[in-house]
């Protein structure tokens, strides 16, 4: 074999991305909100000499390469620069989920044995209730809604006299960067370790044009959290693009975010349906309020954007990309943008081609198989399990022996039911834990709740299983009204029925004032389930 005369061996580490910005683009601008509203601006030079006085004081404290340093933060440019200044100095910055558990905030700190933590001041509640329950060596307090209280050390005075030349130790492009766990809405969370290389690879991924194209005029908000799934990996695209980023900090409420949108010319934005959906409501009752002719896309994921939404921004001018992910995949998986063959549909069935999953992202590839392990065709019909393979996916989850979720040859099995069709456009129909099977055959509770949701009178539907005598398990559906809206189950029903077959349709239609989430923001079928599952069986208060 003839070697090539390249530098392959020069890796891809986080260094590139962030020498990048800080030599390219060093006056673009970061943009913070604190929790009582005002706004800090910097730029990507001062973002840059403050990470490396970090990385400095990462040392000072004795972290060594590999080491685990925890956050617990909101969106800010503190956590940005712990992004970097942590996988800089070779060791491995683990987000932790602000709105889990205690109980599983405390396993998921000794699971990763962290070293150190930085909290948000306005978190330290949640922390001091863990805090006998783990053991971190160093707790370190950034302080955003108020000053550093007594006992703690303060993140301003750790880096203040530290030097601003910082000199990165060797870096392997496959050692770990970074970490997050997962929900663990079934079992424990499991971690998933993120290498250099595999984030390097996603920010330029995410540059190019056919998939989220972040360059350096963007101006990007991540209102997914940077604690779930890297916020799918934008703060990094964004910094090596070296574009304008804002972050929202604690406020995602509609007002707090269109705010900024406006202000600070918001080109791109990406979070899960439900905080769009108050995003939507609020253009919806103020049309016109905020100037978001910047906007260029608002990218939602980590659960079903409803084609009633997508088609809703659309009236307000703005273009939602839909795409899927999962922690697994460091996160993006495939993205919904149209293709040359979708010129010339009409509107309806380009909506259609816009709310499916997508197609998958560069250096992904796809395939789904059925419970007999037989491999589907693109058909756009035969239903079967996702299965990914590509250079950003997780081969294991640390330390648990969950050898079953990665198959052999490459392919992670994402649990995941879906149908492809012949553009390779995924569509999902459920997650395999959440698939509803009536008289043995698979409803989509996903293509329910889009079709409910297209009702005016229904904000948000979440359509699970209940056990059934005679059929095993039935759909229900949760259904939040739209406010001073009193649709009637009948009429539900028959706003539906033309779209599925009959048995299909949900058993019941139960009216509650909220579906309840997870901590990423998903519908909690696990909840619904303990709470109405047996419903049809002991019937229904
Ligand atoms: P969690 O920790 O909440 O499980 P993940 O982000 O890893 O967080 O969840 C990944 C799962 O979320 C996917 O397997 C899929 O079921 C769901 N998901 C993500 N994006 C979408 C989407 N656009 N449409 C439907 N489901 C989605």
């Amino acid at each position: 074999m003839l070697q090539s005369l390249m530098s392959d061996d020069h890796p891809l580490t986080l260094a590139l991305l962030f020498e990048r910005a800080a030599t390219q683009f060093p006056d673009n601008e970061l943009v913070s909100r604190f929790p009582d509203g005002s706004i800090h601006r910097y730029t990507y030079a001062d973002f840059a000499r403050r990470t490396r006085k970090l990385a400095n004081a990462l040392a000072t404290l004795g972290i060594e390469p590999g080491d685990r340093v925890a956050t617990l933060c909101w969106n800010e440019h503190r956590h940005l620069e712990l992004y970097f200044a942590v996988p800089l100095s070779g060791a491995v910055v683990h987000t932790l989920n602000a709105r889990l558990h205690r109980d599983e905030l405390t396993y998921i700190v000794n699971d990763a044995a962290d070293s150190a933590l930085f909290v948000h001041s306005s978190l330290l509640d949640a922390f001091e209730e863990i805090r006998d329950r783990v053991s971190v060596e160093h707790v370190i307090v950034i302080p955003d809604d108020g000053p550093t209280p007594e006992g703690y050390r303060d993140y301003e005075e750790l880096i203040a006299d530290e030097p601003e030349q910082f000199e990165p130790p060797p870096l392997d492009e496959r050692q770990a960067s970074g970490m997050c766990h997962t929900s663990g809405t079934t079992g424990r969370p499991k971690g998933v370790l993120y290498s250099h290389r595999s984030t390097t690879l996603l920010a330029l991924m995410s540059c190019m044009t056919d998939t989220v194209g972040m360059h350096e005029r963007d101006c990007m908000l991540p209102v997914v959290p940077m604690y779930h799934a890297n916020a799918w990996g934008f703060p990094y695209a964004a910094t090596y693009a070296g574009a304008k980023q804002v972050f929202p900090g604690r406020d995602l409420s509609a007002e707090s975010l269109l705010g900024l949108f406006a202000d600070e010319g918001v080109t791109l934005t990406g979070g899960v349906p439900t905080v769009f959906l108050d995003v939507l409501r609020a253009l919806d009752e103020r049309p016109g309020e905020w100037d978001l002719s910047a906007m260029r896309s608002l990218v939602i994921g980590g659960s079903a954007a409803p084609p009633s939404q997508i088609a809703g921004f659309d009236r307000h001018g703005l273009h939602v990309t839909h795409a899927w992910g999962m922690t697994e995949m460091n996160p993006l998986g495939s993205i919904a943008n149209l293709k040359r063959a979708h010129d010339g549909l009409d509107e309806a069935d380009t909506l259609e081609v816009r709310a499916r999953q997508g197609h998958a992202q560069p250096l992904i590839e796809f395939r789904h198989v059925a419970e007999d392990g037989v491999v589907q065709p693109w058909d756009g019909v035969a239903l079967g399990e996702l299965q990914v393979r590509g250079p950003t996916i997780a081969r294991a989850y640390y330390g648990v022996d969950r050898a079953d979720d990665f198959v052999g040859d490459g392919w992670f099995r994402t649990g995941d039911i879906v149908t492809i069709d012949e553009h390779g456009s995924i569509l999902i129909a459920d997650r395999a834990r959440d698939v509803v099977k009536s008289g043995g055959e698979w409803i989509s509770s996903v293509a329910l709740e889009n079709a409910l949701m297209a009702h005016p009178g229904v904000v948000e539907a979440a359509v699970f299983a209940a056990e059934d005598e005679r059929w095993g398990e039935r759909p229900l559906a949760a259904v939040v009204h739209a406010p001073g809206s009193s649709v009637e189950a009948e009429e539900l029903r028959e706003f539906i029925a033309p779209q599925f077959l009959r048995w299909w349709l949900p058993a019941e239609f139960i009216p509650v004032d909220s579906v309840p989430k997870t901590s990423t923001g998903k519908f909690d079928k696990v909840a619904l389930r303990e709470r109405y599952g047996r419903r049809l069986i002991e019937g229904g208060e």
